[in-house]
């Protein structure tokens, strides 16, 4: 449980920036390693120092799972995070993903979080 605090501290908001460019999108996927719907799909490519995939593209470095997000969910708002729900950072699966709160109402994010966890062990 302490470790999903941890994740929605490290993971960056989003700064309205979105990664549309086809044949980005196609090299960005080629890293993940597809698997089962409910399974992980890890990241294969670099990754950042606190474990998150990073893809670069025109020399601006991106978080690997918000990129999955924003093309498989919806754009991801300004200031809002993506949280990993399965733990795995390197995760780009996007039904481990949800999209969190902003950086201001941390507190209340984390506990939206402890709910989700519990739904999914009832
Ligand atoms: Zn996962």
């Amino acid at each position: 449980m302490a470790d999903f605090r941890t994740i929605e501290i490290l993971v960056p908001a989003s700064s309205g920036k979105l990664l549309t460019d086809t044949e980005d999108l196609i090299r960005f996927w080629m890293r993940v390693e597809l698997g089962p719907t409910d399974e992980c799909w890890p990241w294969t490519g670099a990754m950042f120092r606190e474990g998150y995939g990073q893809f670069i593209s025109n020399g601006r470095s991106w978080v690997a799972h918000r990129i999955a997000y924003q093309d498989c969910v919806e754009p991801i708002p300004l200031r809002r995070t993506v949280r990993i729900v399965c733990g795995n950072r390197a995760c780009c699966n996007p039904r481990h993903l949800r999209l969190g709160g902003n950086g201001r109402s941390r507190n209340q994010d984390t506990k939206t979080l402890f709910l989700d966890a519990s739904k999914k062990l009832g």
